[in-house]
């Protein structure tokens, strides 16, 4: 174009998963680099913006966090509605999110066009390694299922948060 930019990118992603697996601290680490350790249920923030480049592409990043309606399953489908990437969460020490991460990719999927999909556990550093390897089995066999990517993070070390983003990002932009 005239101005010689490649071009400014951007792009939105949105957060689902069971109350309390740790969507809110994924996004506060990623966009502010902090971890509160105090549970506070997220309200009212609708998204974050975070802005990086990508080999030298300027990227905005818009992430959405449910301000708490998971709970009561009741995620509107305009939250959904132009996402290019859906993040489905569940805490690896809690198996029981692992199994509802399948209705929440389904509902997801409802209401985004063609999105690029992950699966992401949280909380990797509350794990003994061989703990680790037994829940990563089957996350590994959901995320082929649902045809997702798998990632295991800790928002409390930091733990493949900073790849993790960049990876969707680089992703989307793949898949548009
Ligand atoms: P949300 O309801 O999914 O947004 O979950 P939150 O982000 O509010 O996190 C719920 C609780 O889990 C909080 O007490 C967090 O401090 C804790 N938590 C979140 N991520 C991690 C993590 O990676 N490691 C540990 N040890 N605790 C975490
Ligand atoms: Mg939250």
């Amino acid at each position: 174009n005239r101005t010689g930019r490649v071009g400014l990118k951007i792009t939105k992603g949105v957060l689902v998963g069971d109350t309390a697996v740790g969507k809110t601290s994924l996004v506060n680490r990623f966009c502010n680099d902090v971890f509160d350790r105090d549970y506070k249920a997220t309200i009212g923030v609708d998204f974050e913006v975070e802005k990086f480049s990508v080999l030298s592409v300027p990227i905005t990043l818009q992430i959405w966090d449910t301000a708490g309606q998971e709970r009561f399953k009741c995620i509107a489908a305009s939250y959904y509605r132009g996402a290019q990437i859906v993040i489905v969460v569940f805490d690896l020490t809690d198996e029981e999110s692992l199994h509802h991460t399948v209705k929440w990719m389904e509902e997801a999927c409802q209401s985004a066009d063609s999105p690029v999909k992950f699966l992401v556990g949280t909380k990797k550093d509350l794990l003994s390694p061989a703990a680790y390897a037994d829940i990563e089995q089957r996350a590994v066999k959901y995320s082929q299922r649902m045809e997702a990517e798998f990632w295991a993070t800790s928002s409390k070390t930091g733990e493949n948060i900073q790849d993790f983003f960049f990876r969707a990002v680089c992703l989307s932009f793949d898949a548009s």
